[in-house]
């Protein structure tokens, strides 16, 4: 597996410093309280302080910029983008800016330096439904628009540490609990060392989570490349 590490500083989010443009959906197939929606709104904002108190932890300045659509009136698009039902969009970033105005799949970093004055943003959509949340990071070429999906129903609320970990996706973090990309032992190791690595187990409260050395290596927090670091990247 030598998917995840190139998407270090590729695409539009590169690393976790300066000003980031985050444009959020809310994209449901049936009528969507707003009340709710602005509560989901209430945990982007914590999830973007949480990132940007660790950046200044690191020394970094980093600030969030939201653009937001599907709040006030619902969001005219024909795909709710589904995991469940088969494999992961790969595209949806441009998709939704397209929806939301861009002009075209090339043209997104002038259309949003124009609408934010950030060089560097994200799509995130919150869809209404039951699901399995993923990120789209680019991995190979050098830009192109990077999103990410969270899902939020009745029975799976969204959370702001769920947002934090897509988030860090798309800046290059590696997942460090046993998956595809993490054998058992490498994540027992991660338990051993970082308990609560917000890339392991998210499941604790922010003021607990943390970010660990290697992925604040990552996500270009800091440069400072220790040697355990190299058992946890892909091969
Ligand atoms: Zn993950």
């Amino acid at each position: 597996m030598k998917v995840y590490y190139p998407s270090i500083k590729n695409g539009s989010a590169k690393e976790l410093e300066g000003s980031i443009y985050v444009i959020t959906f809310f994209v449901s197939e049936t009528p969507w309280a707003m009340n709710e929606k602005m509560d989901l709104f209430k945990h982007v904002r914590e999830a973007e302080s949480w990132l940007e108190g660790k950046a200044k932890e690191y020394g970094k300045t980093l600030r969030f910029v939201n653009g937001v659509h599907g709040l006030f009136e619902p969001f005219e698009i024909d795909i709710v983008p589904d995991y469940n039902s088969g494999t992961p969009q790969t595209d949806i970033a441009k998709k939704y800016l397209k929806a939301a105005g861009c002009p075209s799949d090339t043209a997104y970093p002038e259309w949003i330096k124009k609408n934010s004055g950030c060089d560097q943003s994200l799509v995130f959509i919150i869809a209404n439904k039951e699901g399995r949340g993923y990120a789209n990071p680019i991995y190979w070429e050098s830009d192109g628009p990077e999103g990410t999906i969270l899902y939020h129903s009745e029975n799976n609320k969204l959370i702001a540490s769920s947002i934090i970990h897509e988030f860090l996706h798309l800046f290059g973090a590696i997942d460090l609990y046993e998956t595809d990309v993490q054998t058992a032992d490498n994540s027992a190791r991660m338990e051993k060392m970082y308990p609560k690595e917000v890339m392991h187990n998210h499941y604790f409260p922010l003021t607990e989570l943390v970010i660990s050395p290697l992925t604040a290596w990552l996500v270009g927090l800091s440069d400072n490349k220790e040697s355990w670091f190299e058992t946890f990247l892909p091969k």
